[in-house]
């Protein structure tokens, strides 16, 4: 039986597949693309599995620390193995009943989005007798390069707009239990190549100079953001960012001379390119239909596993493979069709691919769907239509290092 056969035969279908290799690969070339002293957050949000966060963190001295934006995720850390000054907390809507979690747990950094938020983290912490570091996030009045996602520059529910801390900023740095810190700016996700990339870094970095200059924001602490990129659910590589040391370096050499001194300490974040290439979704075909002329492959893996909030109003990027190993030895690439791939959910939402050539599918097959390691399950609508969450398998050097599964249990209270 093939490798993919088998795992599915043993954990059941749909099956998420991480490779820990893979994560710690792309955190080292990662860490080694970025300025030396350059501090590297990972984004729960992308996967919060804790064997991978735990790999990501590695032994701490060469590893990620965690930026993080709820009590699950707080709780994926903490299993991982984070403490608490390893932990960033960020977020539009933190309640107190959270920010009360974070700082029992340890937790001294807080990315703060607006003087309200400020103030509830600076009353919890005054409550608990401590003083915890704020970043302001900032949403910065000008951005530069082009985006898939942008975050600043327009109104938003997060940061505080760059121009009103000026007048804000006597009110920011008298808050009972805070220290501001720094600045927080994350103005772009899965950025479309090195050079926007670098574009972008260089506006944050410049915008960053320009707040502690004319508002008079101390910065002990710059967050500047992410944006690094990775494919999403077809087959494709990690990119590569060979100018990205010496380019940010001078940047950083420009505006903050002594960051090499750790003043600031400098940091940025990243969520899928940490994680996307290490994850593959197995699926199994569970219906192959003709209707009105029409090809229809079914899997047992719909928006309920797989992608379902990017999902939402827009297809899914999707390519599947038969699983990699099952095919025939010495079999040339697969004969290939055109037909719609849909998932098992009673809504007409559950498409992941329509008329996307697929290779000729028969019922049973398994099929995998790769670079599916962020955004993946917990970007999904779990719940909905009460299927039972896929398990999830961590693999390391080919073997199964763990299999758990996330149970949905209703408790009355
Ligand atoms: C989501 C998020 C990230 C990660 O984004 P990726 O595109 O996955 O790298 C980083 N920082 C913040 C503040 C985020 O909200």
């Amino acid at each position: 039986m093939s490798r993919h056969a088998d795992l599915v035969a043993r954990y059941g279908s749909p099956l998420y597949v991480y490779d820990l290799d893979r994560v710690t690969a792309a955190r080292d070339a990662l860490l080694s693309s970025l300025p030396e002293g350059v501090e590297l957050f990972f984004s729960f949000k992308a996967n919060p599995h804790p064997e991978i966060a735990r790999a990501l963190r590695g032994d701490g001295r060469n590893g990620c620390m965690a930026e993080i934006s709820s009590t699950g995720e707080l709780a994926a850390a903490l299993e991982a193995g984070f403490d608490g000054s390893q932990v960033l907390y960020t977020g539009p809507g933190k309640t107190y009943a959270e920010i009360e979690a974070a700082v029992d747990a340890g937790v001294a950094m807080f990315s703060v989005e607006s003087p309200t938020d400020l103030q509830h983290v600076g009353e919890v912490a005054t409550g608990r007798g401590v003083v915890v570091d704020c970043l302001l996030r900032v949403n910065s009045a000008t951005s530069s390069a082009a985006t898939s996602i942008r975050m600043t520059g327009t109104p938003s529910q997060f940061g505080i707009d760059s121009e009103t801390l000026p007048e804000l900023m006597p009110e920011l740095r008298t808050v009972p239990g805070t220290r501001l810190a720094g600045v927080h700016l994350f103005s772009l996700s899965n950025s479309k190549d090195e050079e926007s990339l670098v574009a972008e870094f260089r506006n944050t970095i410049s915008v960053a100079a320009r707040l502690e200059r004319e508002a008079g924001l101390p910065i002990r602490f710059l967050d500047i953001g992410g944006g690094f990129a990775a494919p999403y659910l077809t087959p494709g590589e990690r990119p590569v960012y060979p100018n990205l040391r010496a380019e940010l370096s001078a940047i950083l050499d420009e505006h903050f001379p002594a960051w090499r001194e750790g003043t600031p300490r400098v940091a940025c974040e990243s969520g899928r390119h940490l994680v996307g290439d290490c994850g593959e979704l197995l699926s199994t075909v569970v219906n192959i239909k003709e209707s009105r002329g029409r090809k229809f492959v079914i899997l047992d893996a719909g928006i309920n596993t797989l992608g379902g909030m990017s999902g939402l109003g827009r297809l899914l990027p999707v390519s599947v493979r038969p699983a990699e190993d099952d095919l025939p030895e010495g079999a040339g690439p697969a004969e290939q069709e055109v037909a719609t791939l849909a998932g098992p959910l009673c809504t007409p939402g559950d498409i992941l691919g329509k008329n996307v050539r697929l290779p000729v599918l028969k019922i049973g097959d398994v099929v995998g769907i790769p670079n599916a390691g962020a955004y993946g399950m917990t970007a999904s609508l779990l719940m909905f239509l009460g299927r039972p969450a896929p398990a999830e398998v961590v693999v390391r050097g080919g073997e199964v290092v763990s299999a758990s599964r996330i149970e949905f249990v209703r408790t009355y209270q």
